[in-house]
């Protein structure tokens, strides 16, 4: 069954090392407020990892992670490009680098602000109110 409102977006980084594909209808945006987003200034969109295809570039993706090491958050180690990320809180779905999609225009698309911040876990702070265990993954 066709999806007629779901499209193929081509993405790449700023060297084109890296080149990928994301097939979604892309209704929303998001930035968050942490302080990696805050940095990389994101403007992303939330795929399921089945969505997202890499065509090259794969073996010059780096990874960074931080904080809960859960988020694995990729970048093109050539031109440093944030390109996705895997998502911490939902681990089956990737933020994608909106800003890296060909052609794409993101000025009519609502954007959602994440309260990132408020999800920061900082290993060595003592968080009494986090509301879960630290050790599930
Ligand atoms: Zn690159």
């Amino acid at each position: 069954m066709a999806r007629p409102s779901s499209a193929l977006h081509q993405g790449s980084c700023h060297c084109g090392a890296v080149r990928f594909t994301i097939e979604a209808e892309i209704t929303q945006l998001m930035t968050c407020d942490c302080s990696l987003c805050a940095k990389k200034n994101a403007l992303m969109t939330r795929v399921h990892e089945s969505a997202l295809t890499v065509l090259a570039g794969e073996d010059v993706l780096s990874l960074y992670e931080w904080n809960t090491r859960r988020a694995k958050h990729y970048f093109c180690s050539r031109c440093g490009i944030y390109t996705f990320h895997r998502k911490r809180a939902l681990p089956d779905h990737y933020e994608v680098n909106v800003r890296c999609l060909d052609g794409f225009d993101a000025s009519a698309i609502p954007v959602r602000g994440v309260d990132g911040v408020g999800m920061s876990v900082i290993e060595d702070g003592a968080r009494p109110q986090w509301p879960g265990p630290r050790d599930a993954g």
